[in-house]
């Protein structure tokens, strides 16, 4: 497979064409960048660790009924998806108060939500990834009514199946960012990545509030030991499949 074509660079992941139109090679990089890029920086073995744990949540998910792009993984850090268009919006689900929720509500980070919130962001760094509302959706045709009502369902779906999945690891599922795309059969698909970088995942292990973050936060807050965290989180995902 020819690596010399590059389709596109991002923050975290490169992504390759393939002979065949319909798929994509994604290579995860250990870049790690927060704060809409201001901060960057490398967590090591992050690429490989990602791939494979988005991997497995994906398989996972396709065993409940969620259709993703995720084809197989021809190296740890390498996974080759089903060519799709990525509909410009972040769809995060939250189920306890954290990150941005807090710095825009006052609500106190650690705040069990009474139930799942869903939210979209635009996905435009010059703009900051602004909140968007149904109708500023709509405004800027990112989306039909019809399209986002399947979007919340299936994220509200992933959550309770993440959920599950994660509390079986001994990890509270804070919050995560997913990414969807269109495929040439019209059909939406989840795509990019679900791993430490995309989700907020503390240890329900230890009590401390920083002891416990297992995620990305640790890079953003300098909180340290980011591999070893990364790399836990990865072993415990691993040993519930
Ligand atoms: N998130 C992400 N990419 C982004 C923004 C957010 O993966 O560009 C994830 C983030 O890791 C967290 C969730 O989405 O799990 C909610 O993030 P939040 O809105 O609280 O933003 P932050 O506090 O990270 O700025």
């Amino acid at each position: 497979m020819s690596l010399n074509t590059k389709l596109y660079e991002g923050k975290a992941k490169i992504l390759y064409p393939t002979e065949d139109n319909e798929v994509l090679l994604t290579v995860y990089k250990d870049d790690a960048t927060a704060f809409n890029a201001q901060k960057k920086g490398q967590i090591h073995g992050k690429g490989a660790i990602n791939c494979t744990i988005t991997a497995a949540l994906f398989q996972m998910l396709e065993q409940e009924g969620i259709a993703t792009h995720y084809i197989d993984c021809p190296s740890p850090n390498q996974m080759r998806v089903k060519a799709v268009k990525i509909i410009p919006v972040e769809v995060v689900v939250r189920n306890i108060a954290a990150g941005s929720l807090c710095r825009q509500t006052g609500l106190s980070e650690g705040k069990l939500l009474p139930k799942p919130l869903v939210e979209y962001y635009l996905k435009d760094d010059d703009l900051g990834d602004p909140l968007l509302t149904r109708d500023r959706l709509f405004l800027l045709e990112i989306v039909t009514s019809e399209q986002l009502q399947i979007l919340e369902e299936v994220a509200l779906k992933i959550n309770h199946h993440l959920q599950e999945f994660f509390t079986r690891c001994n990890i509270t599922l804070v919050d995560f960012k997913l990414e969807f795309g269109i495929d040439a059969q019209n059909q939406i698909l989840l795509a990019d990545e679900i791993s430490p970088d995309t989700c907020r995942l503390w240890d329900q292990t230890e009590t401390d509030p920083e002891a416990r973050v297992m995620d990305k936060d640790r890079f953003r807050k300098d909180l340290g030991d980011v591999e070893s965290a990364y790399q836990r989180v990865q072993q415990r995902v691993l040993s519930v499949l």
